[in-house]
């Protein structure tokens, strides 16, 4: 019986491993203990492999080093990835929504990679205000009285209400108790700022007397809400800020929009009524995000008469939902742009884009990778805004021989990743979204799904 060699004792030791050559690049990359650590692993799966016969031999040390580094590879992979989005949904909320323009990135880069006068009045070398220069920029923008800045919209529709009518009653209507997604309710909402929510209407006509009707001296507010990503269409009425401005007056209540994508300018893709417009027809407040139609930063704007927002500034949950230095940066940046070059905001540049550079862009995908037909496709905005709006794009319609949820999943796992659509048991990659600068890497990872 012929004895066999114990294979255990074959493995390389942890020391020599780490003064191989091959070893010194990993160690510079990743670090020492990190190297030690991933070999440490990689030889006690190898010994567990081999103890449960998987293995019959121990790898030679080369194996091991390469084993262990793709380990580190994968450890030093970010979580949170860059993501072509060939969905062709512009505000797409699964992968990030707005893209920043180059000034908002340049920005953050600034002011992230060294101190800052965040809350430094530089010209009287006192604490100042962290919102300072972005608060007049706001108010230019908007043509509002006043503004002020959080982490998000819901945080900016929660503190408004907390700080405009808690204790108090609050009128919506029933077409407009939506859930925005992501499990921000409207009713929650209102009950978390510590208001009473008052029903008025039906769920497809809520009419001026409605409102009227349910006012009592416990009301605050006449609260508005963007639908958001769903419609009511057929047999509806709905009271515009207009006419509920004039309820209000006539019993010194409140009007509070919440718009939602928070649309600053008019483009032909967006029919959506502008910050400015809302405001103009008699809105007390106005809340949106940043990093909707607006194609900044994630961040709520808050806007309005002094009357409205000062309380809002007073209150002790805006500290909890202030916007970091890096937002801040952007959001400023951002809102240079729309005053000065708003065709430089990449959300707005998309929207824009005419379906003769829609359909050269595909054509250019399709000869750079051989394959696939051009055709119509229907993108959207997103991000809540004009939901049933379609915005005639180009799609490249690919037939993997591999099929398309194989193909979809290999894209998806890419770097960078790669998210189209799938209709019909076709992949669909839809332009709109698609920076011509994005094209070369596109084209690599559809080839190798197509090979
Ligand atoms: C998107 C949206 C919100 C929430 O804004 P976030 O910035 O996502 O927190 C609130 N209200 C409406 C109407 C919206 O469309």
């Amino acid at each position: 019986m012929a004895t066999r060699e114990n294979p255990f004792r074959n493995l390389p030791q942890v020391q020599k491993l780490l003064e191989m050559p091959a070893a010194a690049s990993m160690i510079a990359r990743f670090g020492h203990g990190a190297v030690a650590d991933a070999l440490r692993n990689t030889l006690a799966e190898l010994r567990e492999q081999i103890g449960a016969g998987l293995l019959a031999a121990a790898p030679d040390a080369d194996s091991v080093l390469t084993r262990s580094g793709e380990a580190l590879a994968q450890r030093v992979r970010p979580g949170l990835r860059r993501t072509i989005n060939a969905t062709g949904i512009v505000l797409h909320t699964n992968l990030g929504r707005a893209p920043l323009a180059q000034e908002a990135i340049a920005a953050v880069a600034e002011v992230s990679a060294a101190y800052c006068n965040l809350e430094f009045d530089l010209d009287g070398g006192k604490r100042g205000s962290r919102t300072q220069t972005l608060e007049p920029l706001l108010e230019q923008v908007t043509g509002a009285e006043a503004a002020l800045a959080v982490n998000n919209g819901a945080a900016a529709v929660l503190l408004a209400l907390s700080a405009l009518s808690r204790g108090g009653e609050v009128i919506v209507s029933r077409g407009e108790l939506v859930e925005i997604g992501g499990g921000f309710r409207v009713p929650d909402v209102i009950r978390q700022g510590g208001a009473r929510l008052v029903e008025v209407g039906s769920t497809n006509k809520t009419r001026l007397e409605d409102y009227g009707e349910a006012i009592t001296a416990e009301t605050r507010v006449l609260l508005k809400v963007h639908q958001s990503n769903f419609r009511t269409i057929g047999f509806t009425a709905e009271t515009g800020i207009g006419e509920l401005a004039v309820l209000a007056r006539e019993h010194d209540l409140l009007v509070v929009a919440d718009l939602g994508s928070g649309l600053l300018q008019r483009t032909p893709a967006t029919a959506e009524p502008t910050v400015g417009e809302v405001l103009a027809a008699g809105a007390d407040l106005v809340t949106c995000s940043g990093d909707k139609l607006l194609g900044g930063p994630q961040a709520g704007l808050i806007l309005g008469s002094k009357a409205a927002v000062d309380p809002l500034r007073r209150h002790p949950l805006l500290r909890a939902v202030r916007l970091d230095k890096m937002s801040l940066a952007a959001l400023e940046a951002t809102l240079r742009l729309h005053r000065d070059q708003p065709e430089r905001i990449p959300v707005l540049r998309m929207l824009g884009q005419s379906e003769d550079e829609l359909q050269a862009r595909a054509e250019r995908l399709q000869a750079m990778i051989g394959s696939g037909t051009v055709e119509a496709a229907d993108a959207f905005a997103g991000g809540g805004s004009l939901p049933e709006e379609r915005i005639a794009s180009r799609a490249l319609a690919l037939d993997p021989p591999m099929g398309v949820d194989r193909a979809a999943t290999l894209l998806r796992s890419g770097e960078p990743a790669v998210v189209g659509c799938i209709r019909q048991d076709r992949l669909l990659l839809d332009m709109l979204t698609v920076a011509d600068a994005d094209l070369p890497e596109l084209a690599e990872a559809l080839k190798a799904v197509l090979a």
